[in-house]
């Protein structure tokens, strides 16, 4: 049976590793090797002429995380994926990749904080400018930011942490009309709800940090190639033109549909680094295997806590996409039909110093700067994950002073309930 045609929760339990013939282990192993011996000399020099798609060296590619890239191809429904060893590198190397000093690309503001830094300091700092603007704004005035130097367009499915859900059709279309990439982070949402390149996204990346390892045991990112972008368009020469430090190597002659995934694991893991250890891909393909089974958990448990906090006198506002009462609600109807995540954002009566209160209260949930594991968090972050920001920042993204992030587990959602009550309860 094609494992691409089986349905997600299958293969989130079985796609990427098989074993091949009899006696061999039925669980994927981890290859902790640096190395790989080659018969001889010829037969190298093929593998580092990328003919054959054999390991060379961990740091451009391993067996167990090729696995991992491979279930996680499939749960996208995408050509080809990298793993990286964290969600911010892949971030940086989808942008490295299509841009260069100089050029810019467009970004909503929503996003998570560590992703707008690295965008607006990081990469400001190596010349390439990103033009941010709000999720609401229109496609008209959206699409008046893109230049001839205008590289991509990148949101998040589910913004961090304001959970506003992504309008994929108005920024679709802009990207399209530009003929410029779509980049989503995928992150909050996984494949299991929510599969970006179905809705015109063309290249998929995520902190495998979050829901896919989902036990909080290991950083990682994965960047996922769509192969549904004309790389020959004229605007993407470092694709589509020889790459002299590759002795003339086309990507998209070499490899057609994969050829931004190859671009990524060619030229910028191999410049750059940040390989994903064998060890964390061991651990975050484990998790996978019950993703489906813990993002059902987490989204009945978030509606319900959000329905009990959106009752709650000292509660001041509640946002969760699947509640009636938020501005994401006919986005979260139309694209996230399993479920919204296990992400929950309320705002706290009184400012502040009560929904730090609340948090320091809290005796079931813990106070981690995490989100999406098995355990239920919270953390504040106008005074965590985004205190980097100004406060006009703050409040453009969506982050009041007031603002709780609540990461819901698949704990009993009685006992989560209950420690909500008994905090709330405390504070004036
Ligand atoms: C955590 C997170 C990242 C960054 O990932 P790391 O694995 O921590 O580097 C990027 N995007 C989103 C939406 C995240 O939640």
């Amino acid at each position: 049976m094609d494992i691409k045609n089986t349905n997600i929760s299958t293969q989130c339990v079985q796609a990427g590793y098989l074993p091949k013939g009899s006696a061999e282990p039925r669980v994927m192993p981890i290859v902790q090797s640096t190395t790989y011996k080659y018969e001889n000399c010829d037969a190298l020099a093929a593998a580092f002429d990328l003919q054959a798609p054999t390991p060379i060296y961990t740091r451009l590619g391993n067996p167990t995380l090729s696995f991992l890239e491979e279930k996680i191809t499939t749960l996208e429904g995408g050509v080809a994926a990298v793993t990286t060893a964290s969600g911010q590198s892949a971030i940086l190397f989808s942008v490295l990749a299509l841009t260069k000093s100089g050029e810019n690309i467009i970004s909503l503001n929503n996003i998570y904080g560590g992703t707008h830094t690295l965008f607006a300091s990081t990469l400001k700092n190596m010349g390439i400018e990103v033009r941010f603007v709000s999720a609401s704004a229109t496609a008209d005035e959206i699409y008046s930011l893109i230049d001839d130097n205008t590289k991509l367009v990148y949101a998040e499915t589910i913004g961090n942490p304001a959970l506003e859900v992504l309008d994929f059709e108005k920024l679709s279309s802009i990207a399209k009309k530009a003929d410029i990439p779509l980049v989503i982070d995928n992150t909050f949402a996984t494949p299991y709800l929510c599969r970006p390149f179905e809705l015109g996204a063309n290249i998929v990346i995520h902190s495998t940090t979050k829901y896919m390892d989902g036990h909080a045991t290991s950083v990682g990112g994965v960047i996922v190639d769509g192969g549904n972008f004309n790389w020959e368009n004229g605007k993407f020469p470092q694709l589509s033109t020889p790459d002299e430090s590759y002795h003339g190597l086309i990507y998209t002659k070499a490899f057609g549909k994969a050829a931004f995934a190859l671009k990524i694991r060619a030229g910028l893991l191999r410049d750059i680094g940040s390989t994903m250890s064998p060890f964390n891909a061991f651990l975050t393909t484990l998790g996978l295997e019950t993703l489906h089974l813990r993002m059902e958990k987490h989204c009945e448990n978030a509606l319900k806590v959000a329905k009990y906090l959106e009752g709650h006198e000292k509660i001041e506002f509640v946002n969760y996409p699947l509640l009636e009462s938020s501005p994401s609600y006919e986005l979260a109807k139309k694209y996230l039909t399993k479920g919204a995540s296990g992400v929950v954002a309320f705002g706290v009566k009184g400012g502040s110093d009560n929904a730090k209160a609340f948090i320091d209260n809290m005796k079931l949930a813990t106070l981690v700067t995490h989100v999406a594991d098995v355990r239920t968090h919270a953390l504040h972050p106008a005074s965590t994950t985004h205190r980097q920001l100004s406060e006009a920042e703050q409040i453009a993204g969506g982050i009041l002073p007031n603002l709780v992030r609540y990461s819901v587990g698949i704990e009993d959602v009685d006992d989560i309930i209950a420690d909500i009550k008994q905090a709330l309860e405390k504070i004036k």
